[in-house]
């Protein structure tokens, strides 16, 4: 029997306290599509999922196309609304419970216990191709520059690209479970409060500038919806689209894509995740 991957309870953020350096900015990241390419692991568990419960594949801009609606961050959620809208153009009648979609789903993307031994793991998650790496968080860090995750991805995913792929020693992050799913702003602005309190600052108007990095609306929309509760801080939205748009034969789609990303409010759209840093800087001025 596949596992059900579960979800923990909110827990604070734990962010180790260092000294008080002058702060330039504050920098968060999306995981899936920013730091690791996913488009063989979890858009492929996404297929594999959908398939096993109707026998139908959805192209990958049919997934693009539900992820830009905004709301469908949670790949459980988008894998059963996809087998929702096939149900009702196909006229199918048996919709599977979201229970059965998790474990079906985890057992395509991690192929083992998600909360066992990773060495053990022989799902999708063993495909995916890192999009920066080790180096461009020193480089962050060494330009003033605090940085950490805010990400839809289950907690073993999480820990498994950021500390065993990446290497990073106890990174900050908000994992599923951790906060409400984005675009709720609420993982954006504890982990951002977390990281400047341990410097001694708190979020406001004297506060450095808060940017997200994602690769979706609803990325874009979380940085929105942070500004409307916190209007006295600076947030920026940075905006990448998702590497599998990135191939030969894709500038169609690449250009459509990162068009609704703007539309969104993406405050600037990057080409690739390590441009991120220098994008913020030209944007603090
Ligand atoms: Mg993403």
């Amino acid at each position: 029997m596949p596992k059900v991957c579960k979800q923990r309870s909110n827990l604070p953020v734990r962010v180790t306290a260092l000294p008080p350096l002058p702060v330039r900015a504050v920098l968060l990241f999306d995981i899936d599509g920013v730091i690791r390419d996913v488009a063989a692991s979890y858009r492929r568990a996404i297929v594999e999922t959908v398939q096993q419960f109707s026998g139908w594949r959805p192209e990958p801009a049919q997934i693009d196309a539900l992820k830009s609606e905004g709301c469908w961050n949670n790949d459980w959620e988008a894998s059963l609304e996809l087998l929702r809208r096939h149900r009702q153009s196909s006229a199918r009648a048996e919709l599977p419970s979201f229970e059965s979609v998790v474990a079906a789903f985890c057992d395509h993307y991690f192929g083992g216990d998600p909360e066992g031994d990773p060495a053990l793991w022989c799902g999708f998650i063993r495909q995916e191709p890192l999009l920066v790496g080790p180096e461009f968080f020193t480089g962050l860090s060494a330009a003033d520059i605090l940085w950490g995750f805010v990400s839809g991805a289950e907690p073993p995913s999480v820990r498994y690209v950021l500390q065993r792929r990446l290497g990073l020693q106890d990174p900050p992050f908000i994992a599923m479970g951790d906060a409400p799913d984005k675009p709720d702003p609420t993982g954006l602005l504890r982990l951002a409060e977390a990281l400047l309190a341990a410097r001694g600052t708190n979020l406001g108007p004297d506060a450095p500038a808060v940017a997200y990095v994602g690769d979706t609306v609803a990325d874009v929309q979380t940085v929105l919806r942070a500004r409307e509760q916190m209007p006295a801080q600076r947030f920026l939205s940075l905006a990448v689209s998702p590497p599998h748009l990135h191939g030969p034969g894709q500038q169609e789609q690449r250009r459509a894509y990162e068009q609704q990303l703007q539309a969104a409010g993406a405050d600037r759209i990057l080409t690739s995740s390590d441009q991120a840093a220098a994008a913020l800087q030209a944007l603090l001025g």
